[in-house]
């Protein structure tokens, strides 16, 4: 297939890992961001086919993953509504609250729809005028443009029927708080390329130089990660700590300003909660005063849920890179894809799924 499978040619990959092998003296750790990257390099078992002294681990780039049990909480009382249609892309609707899924509600007579595109939403609110039209605005920077977009025509429509429930994080913090961490280990990133066609890479470049860490934006089929981690190494073992960029084919150094400016009138800096890690400052967006309207947390009187993780699971652990699904005593027991414990584990691009997926419990 075009476009892909060049960037799964065998000998390509081959000659990737000889020339990672050939620059490597030593042992190094390294982080992907995006839950995508995690899927590709389990799928693929490229951590298997690198020198054994380059460990990866993977990171907290999974959006369903990373939504905390208060939103999903938020999210199943706002669709068991009457007057409410309950608007979400499908991935969250298997993501258990602290009692339920909005599959259930659904089951149990609540109108909740699976949308493919946020802007699907306003033919919903058209059509159903004396109904709220709720969207779920779940993700990272890579679905705020839609959502904005969806914010921005609602109000020049003067759609008074349609809300969001917002919970949009950020890469760079949360990169940060990896970085900051006493517990930290990791010593370079593979940047998620998506979020960087989107917001390009110059919030990077701080990063890298305060923690002196690498961090390479790359794509995310084989080919793309290995180049990724070659372009790591390489600056680990000369001692550099520079953003370079792997995925020329769709990332710019300024990412697309078109999108960004959407962005910022739309939405602002706010402190968010990830499931797993706990509250990141200025790790999030959420809609700006002027929009405040259109916020669903604003419109409903929404109760404040406090639900706790399950004190076995270690997904906080694993979001940041210091443990594997294989140290958790739930895994492939007690906390399956089709009865989740944790973060990690309820979203097909989280940690934990992608080592159930592709591996077998006794190598994960
Ligand atoms: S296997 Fe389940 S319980 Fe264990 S860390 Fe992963 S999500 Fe949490």
């Amino acid at each position: 297939m075009k476009y892909l499978d060049e960037y799964r040619d065998a000998p390509a990959c081959q000659r990737y890992l000889a020339a990672i092998a050939r620059i490597t003296t030593r042992p190094w750790t390294i982080m992907e961001v995006c839950g995508g990257q995690t899927h590709a390099i389990v799928r693929f078992g490229l951590q298997e086919l690198l020198p054994p002294h380059i460990e990866l681990v993977h990171g907290p780039g999974c959006p369903v993953c990373v939504t905390p049990l208060e939103i999903i909480d938020k999210a199943l009382a706002l669709a068991a509504r009457p007057e409410v249609i309950f608007c979400s892309f499908g991935d969250m609707l298997r993501v258990p609250g602290s009692r339920q899924d909005l599959q259930t509600v659904r089951g149990a007579g609540g109108d909740v729809r699976v949308v493919y595109s946020a802007l699907d939403c306003l033919h919903i609110a058209r059509e159903h005028p004396h109904k709220q039209i709720v969207f779920f605005a779940v993700g990272f920077e890579t679905t705020a443009p839609g959502n904005a977009l969806l914010v921005a025509r609602a109000a020049r429509e003067g759609l008074s029927n349609l809300s969001l429930l917002v919970s949009h994080v950020l890469v760079p913090p949360a990169i940060e708080a990896i970085l900051s961490s006493p517990q930290n280990r990791v010593q370079a990133f593979l940047a998620a390329g998506h979020v960087c066609a989107v917001m390009g890479t110059a919030a990077y470049q701080p990063l890298a130089a305060r923690y002196h860490a690498p961090l390479v934006v790359t794509g995310f089929e084989p080919l793309d990660i290995l180049q990724g981690l070659y372009m790591c190494v390489r600056q680990l073992e000369q001692g550099r700590a520079e953003v370079e960029n792997q995925y020329v084919r769709s990332v710019r150094a300024e990412g697309n300003p078109e999108a960004q400016a959407l962005i910022a009138s739309v939405f602002g800096v706010v402190t968010r909660q990830w499931r797993g890690m706990g509250e990141i400052p200025a790790s999030g967006w959420g809609l700006s005063p002027a929009y405040r309207a259109f916020d669903a947390e604003h419109r409903f009187d929404l109760a404040r849920v406090s639900a706790p993780e399950p004190a076995e699971c270690i997904s906080g652990q694993i979001l940041q890179g210091q443990k594997k699904p294989a140290e958790c005593p739930a895994f492939g027991l007690r906390c399956t894809p089709q009865h989740p414990l944790g973060a990690t584990m309820v979203s097909a691009e989280g940690t934990c799924a992608a080592y159930y997926q592709y591996r077998n419990c006794e190598s994960a």
